[in-house]
């Protein structure tokens, strides 16, 4: 089984270097009406459905280091008035993600797209420091057995997701929660009780749906 904390030290002595961070692609995309994406190498889970798995969880194979720096010209030279980090898991790497972060200017929103699971409150209250960012947290499941069976971690730590979710309120930090509707009928997700979640929605490349029958996953709709 996964321990997303123990696999987040392996994963950080492959994508860390001081400060800089492993990526694999810089790129213009259209989700959020239009934002500059960096897609990062390196995750602490292993989802059953993820589609970028090939390069996110062998990071050593792909990609370069680039500085907070390097990366903050990339992303502001495609001149959108929105940023984003995606890919891997972007909070692993923590020097690199906070200096980053500070490099935008205020008429430029962050986009941090996380699993949550890394984030406690010492690591949410420094987010809060900066004023113009957006959290978007990726709910792995529904309760402990489903979050288990999607990321192969041990299910107790789904309440970090529910955790983050509580801090970034406390916080004031703007933020939402998403969840892949595909997987959960819409019973489960009401049951959650959590306001305005964004729904996502499966990419059903075919070793991804191979990946969720070898997994026993079935999906909740067609
Ligand atoms: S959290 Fe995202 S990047 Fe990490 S394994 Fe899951 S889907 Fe892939």
């Amino acid at each position: 089984m996964v321990d997303p904390v123990e696999l987040t030290k392996i994963v950080e002595t492959k994508v860390c270097r001081t400060s800089s961070r492993k990526y694999y692609r810089f790129r213009k995309t259209s989700f959020y009406g239009g934002c500059a994406t960096a897609d990062c190498l390196g995750c602490n889970l292993r989802c059953a459905y993820c589609w970028a798995q090939k390069k996110v969880w062998t990071p050593e194979k792909f990609g370069k280091f680039y500085t907070p720096r390097e990366v903050s010209e990339k992303l502001i030279k495609m001149n959108y008035s929105l940023v984003r980090v995606s890919g891997g898991e972007p909070i692993i790497c923590k020097k690199h993600l906070l200096e980053l972060i500070s490099l935008f200017p205020e008429n430029k929103l962050f986009i941090l797209e996380t699993n949550g699971i890394l984030l406690n409150e010492d690591y949410i209250e420094e987010l809060s420091n900066f004023k113009n960012i957006y959290v978007r947290v990726s709910l792995k499941g529904v309760d402990e057995k489903t979050f288990e069976q999607i990321t192969g971690a041990d299910g107790k730590f789904f309440k970090n997701q529910l955790n983050a979710l509580e801090l970034l309120k406390k916080y004031g930090i703007k933020y939402k929660a998403a969840i892949l509707v595909d997987l959960f009928t819409e019973n489960q997700i009401t049951n959650l009780g959590i306001p305005n979640l964004e729904y996502e929605t499966l990419i059903k490349y075919p070793f991804v749906m191979k990946r969720l029958r070898k997994k026993g996953i079935n999906l909740a709709r067609e």
